[in-house]
């Protein structure tokens, strides 16, 4: 374990763990001590390569296959996860997508999917976790938003409104599930090097962030388990906290 907060004992599910940000969550829980759920779509190889470093370093992870924008994806998720973990300490909403365009030209599938995913994605995997949560009077929900649902972002109206949408859900859930002690929070990066943002034009991006550079998966994952971390961040709900470099700034 590499870390200073323990997560020992609790069970985590990270959606769309088998790249970028949510590849480093998965890490950083699992370093934490947390069983942690491996979810994926498309990339079992790395979903599994995920889950082998957790395993390798005293962790303990598996992979579970769901699109989490369909509704019987989820419960099977979390059905096959109370049946082998018999609990859900924490949920990372982390999986998301990008379909760029103008919205003068952006066609409905593009705003569809973008929408389902990042936002109805989040919305099915918080229901089907709060029964279970409120039972235990405890848990921690954690959805990762971007800066771009605070700011907007021209070729962006799909994602920065379901980004937008995520901070009202994180809001919402997070007033009605306070009274059980489960909190919700978001986490908006900024521009973090993944697949999602190799093919951007990144220097007019780079002159817009105050610490001078883009930001990395770990940087995200670290604000996650200080989210996931008990008692540190017990008292904070329905924040939303930027890794953004400076960025945005309100
Ligand atoms: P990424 O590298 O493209 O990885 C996306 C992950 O989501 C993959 O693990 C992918 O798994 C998974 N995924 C895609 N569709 C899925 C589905 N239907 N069901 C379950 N999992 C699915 O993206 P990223 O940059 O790490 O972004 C992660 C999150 O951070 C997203 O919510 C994104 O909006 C947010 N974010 C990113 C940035 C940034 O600069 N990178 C900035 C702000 C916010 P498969 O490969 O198995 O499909």
């Amino acid at each position: 374990m590499t870390s200073s907060i323990s997560l020992s004992g609790q069970t985590a599910i990270v959606t769309g763990a088998s790249r970028g940000i949510g590849r480093a969550i998965a890490i950083e829980l699992g370093q934490a001590g947390a069983e942690v759920v491996v979810n994926y779509s498309n990339s079992p190889e790395k979903a599994e390569e995920v889950a082998k470093e957790i395993n390798s370093s005293c962790g303990n992870a598996y992979t579970f296959k769901a699109n989490v924008s369909d509704e019987n994806d989820v419960e099977s998720l979390i059905k096959a996860v109370l049946e082998r973990s018999g609990k859900i300490d924490i949920l990372v909403n982390n999986a998301g997508i990008t379909r760029d365009g103008l919205l003068m030209r952006m066609k409905t599938q593009d705003w569809e999917s973008v929408v389902n995913l990042n936002l109805t994605g989040v919305f099915l995997c918080t229901r089907a976790v709060a029964r279970p949560m409120i039972k235990q009077k405890k848990g921690r929900i954690i959805n990762v938003t971007s800066v771009v649902g605070l700011m907007g972002n021209a070729g962006q109206a799909n994602y920065a409104a379901a980004k937008a949408g995520v901070i009202g859900l994180t809001r919402s859930s997070a007033k009605e599930f306070a009274s059980r002690s489960i909190t919700v929070n978001a986490v908006a990066p900024g521009f973090i090097t993944t697949d999602m943002t190799k093919d951007l034009n990144a220097e007019p991006i780079l002159s817009a962030i105050p610490l001078g550079s883009f930001g990395t998966p770990e940087q995200v994952a670290g604000t996650v388990l200080f989210l996931a971390a008990d008692p540190a961040a017990s008292y904070i709900t329905g924040q939303v906290l930027q890794v953004d470099g400076g960025m945005v700034m309100a």
